[in-house]
């Protein structure tokens, strides 16, 4: 995108709040969305296409692209499981789809009851349904290689096996594949190493995002790393919302405000106004109250001095 040197992809309406039960009225989530794109967040995940008794929290995606895509300038992002999920995403016109692929087998089971040659098909599928689109109407395709820094059912995870299904993503019709830390295993060496590897396997332009969870702290260090490695583009979600059940304080996909002030601070354009995405964050806080909202710098405030956009 011109001008900016990092593009925040923001997630917190899908990863965020897909693990939180009070559920988020349609109308807060549209004001939610309004205060993101006012502050400069130039993409949003706006929801996933899962039957709603599935994820009765996002069973209004349809709404909320369908709203996101009448804002100027926006990138509107959804995350598909399978085909039906890609026709209603394709139906709300949105810009990317996310299909999601395990790198463990064990956890694309356990999740999606899919085989990884399951999961193949399925987006050999979505490729064609994109490719009968006129070209100026196909969204991108975006295979996310989930678990691909370790698993919490099968534990490490060799990275030859993320770079064959990378491979794999891209032959079966993917524009691009996107690197996810789900369990929040990862670090900065291996961060480097895996964007190498899969970079000499289907090349640069084809990996420019990383999808981080704060689980261990490690999320800023990892995304240090990735924009070192040259990736511009990376998934965080607003107060870190989401978290983890079973971990009580420990926060979710990395901060998108302390993402955006490291950012910044660098001196690496996000477009991102920090005031603004302040008054985002209270759009949240005053539709969830009971949810905890994460982040150091809007607990701090910015350095003196300090000035962003
Ligand atoms: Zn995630």
């Amino acid at each position: 995108m011109e001008g900016i040197d990092i593009e925040v992809s923001e997630v917190g309406l899908r990863d965020g709040l897909q693990s939180i039960n009070q559920i988020m009225p349609t109308e807060a989530k549209k004001r939610w969305i309004s205060a993101l794109a006012a502050a400069g967040v130039p993409e949003i995940e706006v929801g996933s296409f899962v039957p709603a008794r599935i994820l009765p929290q996002l069973a209004d995606t349809m709404e909320i692209a369908q709203y996101a895509r009448t804002i100027e300038g926006l990138n509107v992002a959804v995350l598909v499981p399978n085909l039906k999920g890609a026709e209603q995403a394709i139906k709300a016109r949105v810009h990317k789809l996310t299909i999601p692929l395990s790198v463990s087998e064990t956890h694309s089971l356990r999740n999606v009851n899919r085989t990884h040659l399951q999961m193949l098909e399925e987006v050999g599928h979505i490729a064609q349904l994109i490719k009968r689109l006129p070209v100026d109407e196909r969204p991108i395709l975006e295979g996310a290689l989930s678990t691909a820094f370790g698993c919490t059912i099968e534990g490490t995870i060799p990275e030859d096996r993320v770079v064959e299904i990378a491979v794999a993503l891209m032959e079966a019709g993917c524009d691009e594949v996107g690197l996810s830390d789900t369990t929040g295993y990862a670090n900065p060496v291996q961060v480097k190493r895996l964007i190498g590897k899969v970079w000499a396997a289907i090349g640069r332009e084809h990996l420019k995002g990383i999808h981080l969870h704060n689980t261990r702290g490690q999320g800023l260090a990892n995304v240090l790393a990735s924009v070192e490695m040259g990736l511009t583009t990376i998934d965080s979600s607003m107060g870190g919302i989401g978290g983890c059940p079973s971990a009580p304080g420990a926060s979710g996909n990395i901060v998108t405000e302390d993402l955006v002030f490291l950012l910044e601070a660098m001196g690496l354009k996000t477009g991102i106004d920090f005031d603004a995405l302040m008054a985002a964050r209270n759009v949240v806080a005053t539709a969830l109250p009971d949810v905890e909202l994460y982040g150091f710098t809007p607990d701090a405030g910015l350095p003196l001095g300090f000035c962003s956009r």
